[in-house]
């Protein structure tokens, strides 16, 4: 069992086959959720899974369930799976490789005769991008209880139609409630997104965590005057009291090493004229860690800071947390699974936390999982350049499939 391999050809001439279905001049993939692209998208894969003798299910928000029995059929499925829409200027490899992985999986059990103990099931979960319908990890979120049918089914696209309609449209309303579906463990392969495996060069990253993240909206209020005649000790300058404040939210971040992230990325200055002094100046802060003592620790710095500025300047500084979500350490089984496999195929290795969302995030709220990164060519996604190379997607597919064995049996 410790020779067996997935077939890597039959894995990377299905990503290409897949990846013609909404392929963009620029060599990218455009296959927005519950289009007819989609559709197409998503029969192709069900396609294969049938040709591979899997049995499928759909349930209520269009997750698709595609089932390999095992010996014993009361238990629960070890199941792998990720999303197969794209982002507008996305890639072929963003989730289509850990949904294809999963069939390439299934494949290889076929063609060596090998019976699990328990069943496997390679899952594509709905609109995990949220690109065209908010919000992102629709299918998955819905699956876990993070929010209710009716709200996702209510979410409505920039021409109106909401995902309800074009669920029923594309004839991928399925029957399952959603959540019904009892999961042993889960595991995601996926290409990593970030530039830590490639910069290391490291073949597989071992994902302990996915970091949690607190937004927040910061509202400094002065007052506007003519930049001329008012001396310097008259001013209420909001955007001097902004200046102090966005230098902190990266030391925070310092403070809190390896995984402490404080990012400024959006500012608005009112009025925005260069000869008055600004009266308010709004920005955000995002402020991430991998465990919620520490992210807890930077956002108590965050609000201390905040305080302390606004009452030596005398300006009111308001901060409003706007969104959170709490950092996701997966289960020590599953990513022990992952090692282990990792170590016995002998792939160079390293732990990566993973900075971005996932479905196995909303996954790891109902049943053990895990993820297994693979490098990405200089560490950019959501763009049509976005490259991996064939002998690392097939590592991250080995990974997969000895993992998955483990965590089964084999009869
Ligand atoms: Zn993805």
């Amino acid at each position: 069992m410790s020779d067996l391999r997935i077939n890597s050809d039959r894995l990377w001439d299905s990503l290409m086959e897949l990846a013609k279905i909404g392929a963009t001049p620029k060599g990218g993939v455009k296959r927005l959720t519950l289009t007819d692209l989609d559709k197409q998208g998503r029969d192709l894969v069900t396609g294969w899974a049938r040709d591979a003798g899997l049995s499928i299910t759909v349930d209520q928000i269009g997750n698709v369930f595609m089932r390999r029995d095992g010996e014993d059929n009361t238990l629960p499925p070890i199941m792998t799976g990720s999303h197969i829409d794209t982002q507008p200027t996305g890639g072929k490899f963003d989730g289509n490789y850990g949904v294809l992985a999963g069939l390439e999986v299934v494949r290889t059990l076929n063609d060596k005769g090998i019976k699990t103990r328990a069943p496997i099931e390679v899952a594509f979960w709905t609109n995990e991008e949220g690109s065209r319908f908010v919000p992102v990890m629709m299918g998955s979120g819905v699956f876990c209880g993070a929010f209710t049918l009716e709200h996702a089914y209510a979410a409505k696209d920039t021409e109106g139609k909401t995902v309800g309609e074009e669920l029923e449209r594309i004839g991928y309303k399925g029957d399952e409630v959603p959540g019904q579906h009892p999961i042993g463990a889960y595991f995601e392969t996926h290409i990593e997104q970030g530039p830590v495996l490639e910069d290391a060069d490291k073949v597989i990253g071992v994902v302990p965590a996915v970091m949690g993240l607190s937004w927040y909206d910061c509202t400094v209020t002065g007052m506007e005057a003519h930049a001329g005649p008012t001396p310097m000790h008259l001013r209420k300058d909001a955007m001097q009291v902004a200046a102090q404040i966005i230098p902190e939210v990266v030391a925070i971040a310092n403070r809190y090493p390896p995984y402490g992230r404080g990012t400024v990325g959006m500012m608005q200055v009112f009025p925005n004229s260069r000869n008055v002094i600004p009266g308010e100046v709004k920005f955000s802060i995002d402020l991430r860690n991998v465990n919620d003592e520490l992210l807890n620790k930077m956002h108590e710095d965050m609000l201390a800071f905040i305080d302390k500025t606004s009452a030596e300047t005398g300006l009111p500084v308001k901060i409003e947390r706007v969104s959170y979500y709490p950092p996701c350490p997966f289960h020590p089984d599953c990513v022990g699974a992952v090692r282990k496999a990792t170590d016995k195929l002998g792939y160079s290795t390293m732990d990566v936390v993973s900075g971005a969302g996932h479905d196995a995030i909303y996954a790891a709220r109902v049943a053990p999982a895990g993820m297994i990164f693979v490098p990405c060519k200089d560490g950019i996604s959501h763009n049509e350049i976005e490259d991996a190379k064939k002998e690392h997607l097939e590592a991250g597919c080995n990974v997969l499939l000895h993992a998955m064995l483990e965590r089964a049996g084999v009869v």
